[in-house]
């Protein structure tokens, strides 16, 4: 049997090839053409005389005509490496030089200087792909076949190289095999109960797993149909959501979605699963989302290196889902809580996250060190996340290890904090970092941005925390500001506010 993920993808198509697999506001895309138009890419991709393992780098805004290439690339053997559409020169050169691919697909606005830097790389070959679909990538494909046998694949291929979204350092690049990506896709069908009749709504980037594995493997694998946008559009989401029955998202969509006074229980009749992802939900949004809609989003936890590891539970019989919590391990993957020095711990008690399963990476691309370090030496990958399991068996993650901050020889998990920050009236969000101090090797720092037309008071805020937690865990500065820095993915850039207020 093929291992490529492709092939598993398209034995959940639908029969009837005419089934709409993709709708954006302007058109429709069926199974068959994507089956067609995957192939002539494949074959186009095949006709360039690349060796298999060869990379294909991909920067280039959402549209379903990336989705298709990302197929025809995994048809045609090779290694699809995508990239966030927003880095710039600088950036894509660091990726250039790690990935060395062979073939370079992006915009035809970012062409000049990607061309540039190909030609200093050795003359690689640099395609175009805009976000309507045309570009020389597809012209070129036209000349091809519809029909591709898809190269026959073993497990252990590596399909995908996804680089790590860099929010606690350099970008790494997981190196994802055939078998990662497609177990993980048919474990999450089964948990998530996808079926043919699912319509999603896909407004998250592909360039990550959450809308490019989770998301977009989905749907395809049930034979569904995808609501595409670009990003999310408040105006289009609630447009489309009626009709929809899955939704995913990062925290701030739903947040988003929340301050819509309109959005309601008619938005969400058809609805069976909201699920949250990338970042941590507030548990205030999780109560919120419940009330207006009747609906408890669904919050489960992955990263690049594993795609999914743990999920609240999707049917009731398995338990309620937890906010505040990431659920429990997905069938096949194993999680165990640990201290420094790799020891499983007791339930409740404060550790590493360390996971293990068919869906785990092999390594870090050109990264031999770091991959070593990564794993334990019985097997298990430090994901770096800091976690324990609450009274129910459920994970609770609790932040970043590289987050943890250690004054005067604490430990102190910003989490904490930040919890009893959002607690205080007129709060909206918080985020607790450390950073160098002089006396204490790190001194706490509180940032908080406060609910809209409210003045929040930073001495009040440290006075409040005074008098509930040990004074080396209060915040020798409090920073009152309107809006975390985040990433594309919702995640709050914790070292864009350590260098922010590393000398105030
Ligand atoms: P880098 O590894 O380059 O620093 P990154 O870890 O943000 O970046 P990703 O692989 O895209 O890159 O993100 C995975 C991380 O996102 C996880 O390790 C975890 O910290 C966080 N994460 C994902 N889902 C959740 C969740 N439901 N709750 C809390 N954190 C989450
Ligand atoms: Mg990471």
């Amino acid at each position: 049997h093929n291992a490529n993920l492709y092939a598993i993808l398209a034995s959940g198509f639908p029969t009837d090839r005419n089934t709409v697999a993709i709708e954006t506001p302007s058109r429709q895309y069926s199974y068959g053409d994507i089956e067609q138009t995957s192939a002539r890419l494949a074959a186009y991709l095949t006709s360039l005389g690349m060796a298999p393992g060869e990379r294909v780098l991909v920067q280039v805004e959402k549209s379903p005509e990336a989705l298709i290439f990302y197929l025809g690339v995994l048809r045609a053997g090779f290694v699809y490496v995508p990239l966030n559409s927003a880095y710039r020169e600088a950036e894509v050169a660091y990726f250039l030089g790690d990935a060395r691919p062979s073939l370079i697909v992006c915009d035809e606005s970012s062409r000049a200087w990607i061309y540039g830097l190909a030609h200093e790389g050795g003359g690689v070959r640099v395609e175009t792909l805009n976000a309507d679909g045309s570009g020389t990538l597809f012209d070129a494909a036209q000349d091809f076949e519809p029909a591709f046998t898809t190269v026959d694949t073993r497990n252990d291929d590596l399909g995908v190289i996804l680089y790590t979204s860099g929010t606690t350092g350099r970008s790494k690049g997981a190196m994802l095999s055939h078998r990662n990506m497609a177990s993980n896709a048919q474990v999450l069908h089964q948990y998530w109960g996808w079926q043919s009749s699912d319509v999603l709504l896909h407004m998250l980037p592909i360039f990550h797993v959450h809308g490019l594995f989770v998301a977009a493997h989905g749907a395809l694998l049930a034979g569904a149909r995808m609501i595409w946008l670009p990003k999310l559009d408040i105006e289009q989401a609630l447009h489309y959501l009626p009709r929809c029955t899955v939704m995913m998202g990062v925290p701030t969509y739903y947040v988003r979605l929340l301050a819509q006074p309109e959005f309601g229980r008619e938005h969400c009749k058809s609805m069976r699963l909201f699920v949250s992802g990338s970042a941590p939900l507030l548990q205030e949004t999780f109560e919120a989302f419940q009330q207006r809609t009747g609906h408890f989003i669904l919050e489960r936890y992955g990263m690049s290196e594993t795609v999914m590891l743990t999920s609240n539970p999707y049917s009731p019989e398995d338990g309620p889902r937890l906010g505040g919590t990431v659920g429990r391990p997905l069938p096949g993957v194993s999680v165990r809580i640990t201290n420094d020095v790799d020891q499983a711990l007791p339930d409740l008690e404060i550790g590493h996250v360390q996971v293990r399963g068919e869906n785990v990476f092999s390594g870090y691309w050109q990264m031999p060190d770091k991959t070593r370090e990564s794993f334990t030496d019985d097997g298990w990958f430090r994901t770096g996340d800091v976690g324990h399991w609450n009274s129910q068996g459920y994970l609770v993650i609790v932040g970043r290890s590289k987050d943890l901050i250690i004054s005067g020889g604490y430990n102190v998990y910003p989490k904490e904090i930040e919890l009893m920050i959002d607690e205080m009236p007129g709060v909206s969000e918080s985020a607790v970092v450390g950073v160098p101090h002089p006396d204490f090797g790190e001194a706490v720092v509180a940032v908080v941005v406060p609910q809209p037309g409210v003045m929040l008071d930073p001495i009040a805020i440290q006075h409040h925390l005074k008098a509930s937690i040990a004074n080396f865990k209060v915040p020798k500065q409090v920073h009152i500001i309107s809006e975390l820095p985040r990433n594309t993915m919702g995640k709050v850039q914790k070292n864009v506010l350590r260098e922010r207020y590393q000398t105030s």
